[in-house]
């Protein structure tokens, strides 16, 4: 037979009910477990609640939540887990009922001063994260005189739980917040040396390619020319590298930077497929264009978008063998503008053009590698089209080419 009336026990359970919707509510852990000891209080008629917590590095028990003025104070003490009735609860994970307190050597006698009451009566029960014992928290004193019943222990054995999770979900979110600060600083570090590398190498090799043009065009005889030029090359290609580079840290400052106006996209295409015509010539490589005098606007950042198509054009250029060819298609769809780049070069295995657009993702292993790069132009065109809320993506078919569609 319950000691509470009906109307006690709806009670209990409402204010229960009232803490965990709380619980749920907020992660401010100090006014939650002070809402935790009023409620156990309270609902047991008990004149003091007091929550422990398990300190591993002093091996004690130590206070986070008390009632009344002096609670600062009191988080100073240390209980001993050794001879003390909270350190005997937490040691055996189970509730401990001491109805005479004072006779009890176990009584640790530092706390009767903060908390304003003689201990008589205690009630502890344990706080438990799965099967872990994380502290105690502890009733003092009936305000009836009465026994502490086993209703009062169930009563805070819910709060108890509740307390835990409180807790626990408190020391996630400060594990969560201090990884996301270090993450944070990493990529920080990361784009700062990506920022000055970039910046640094792009000075020197400046003044590589500026004089080794001097040459090319001073230098009389053909062998010292053809020296020249192959300088030249290779200086070109890690100005390609570097210019990657930087546009990784320009993504890193994020879409802040985008630089909108009305463009429109057939003529952007038209000034890509310019930039790279030599390219084609090289290789043999013919480029078609739908539509070419067309005009399709929107806005956007032109720079942007020419890194983008440019990239892609670029791979299509690199991937697909001599007197191969590309063909671009633009149309309006609905509200959007699509554009697909087409070629018919070696196309890409099926289970890699999902990760082709991360980042330093190739296909070939680099050290098998016939073609050049690092794997960031897709990663940055990518980057570019999502900067846009645009879409881009990839059909292949294994040896005979793909098609880049950017949306
Ligand atoms: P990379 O600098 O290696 O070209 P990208 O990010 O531009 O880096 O491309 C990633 C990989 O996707 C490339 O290494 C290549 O294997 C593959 N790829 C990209 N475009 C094409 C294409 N048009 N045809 C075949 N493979 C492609």
């Amino acid at each position: 037979m319950s000691s509470l009336s009906e109307e006690q026990q709806i009670d209990r359970l409402t204010r229960l009910l009232d803490v965990s919707r709380q619980l749920s509510a907020t992660l401010e852990l100090d006014s939650l477990l002070q809402l935790i000891i009023e409620v156990a209080s309270e609902l047991t008629f008990s004149e003091s609640c007091l929550i422990l917590l398990y300190d591993p590095q002093t091996k004690s028990l130590e206070f986070i939540a008390s009632p009344g003025v002096r609670s600062k104070e009191i988080k100073t003490i240390r209980v001993p887990i050794e001879g003390s009735i909270a350190g005997a609860v937490f040691k055996k994970g189970s509730p401990l009922i001491v109805q005479n307190a004072h006779s009890d050597p176990r009584l640790f006698r530092g706390v009767d001063q903060f908390i304003q009451h003689t201990t008589k009566s205690i009630l502890a029960v344990p706080m438990m994260i799965q099967d872990r014992t994380i502290g105690v928290i502890e009733l003092v004193n009936k305000k009836d005189g009465n026994n502490f019943s086993k209703e009062d222990q169930t009563t805070l054995s819910i709060l108890a739980s509740h307390a835990a999770v409180a807790i626990q979900n408190t020391n996630l979110l400060v594990t969560l917040k201090k990884a996301n600060e270090e993450l944070k600083a990493l990529d920080r570090l990361k784009s700062d040396f990506i920022a000055i590398a970039s910046h640094e190498l792009r000075t020197p090799l400046g003044i590589v390619l500026g004089h080794a043009t001097y040459l090319e065009d001073i230098l009389e005889d053909r062998e010292g020319r053809e020296q020249a030029e192959i300088i030249i090359q290779h200086g070109e290609r890690l100005k390609n590298i570097i210019e990657d580079l930087g546009n990784i840290d320009t993504f890193q400052s994020g879409k802040s930077r985008l630089r909108k106006s009305s463009i429109d996209i057939c003529k952007l295409i038209q000034e890509v497929v310019q930039e790279y015509q030599e390219m084609a010539e090289t290789k043999n490589i013919s480029i078609s264009i739908d539509n070419p005098q067309g005009e399709l606007k929107t806005t956007g950042d032109k720079e942007k978008l020419h890194i983008a198509f440019g990239n892609i054009l670029k791979n299509a250029l690199i991937y697909t063998n001599d007197r191969g060819k590309i063909h671009i298609k633009t149309n309006r769809v609905g509200n959007f503008i699509e554009t697909s780049i087409i070629d018919n070069g070696i196309g890409i295995p099926e289970s890699d053009l999902e990760k082709i657009f991360e980042r330093f993702y190739q296909v070939e292993s680099h050290l098998t590698r016939r073609y050049g790069g690092m794997g960031l132009g897709l990663s940055i065109a990518k980057d570019m089209v999502m900067f846009h809320e645009g879409k881009i993506w990839v059909e292949s078919v294994l040896g005979k080419g793909s098609r880049f569609t950017v949306l």
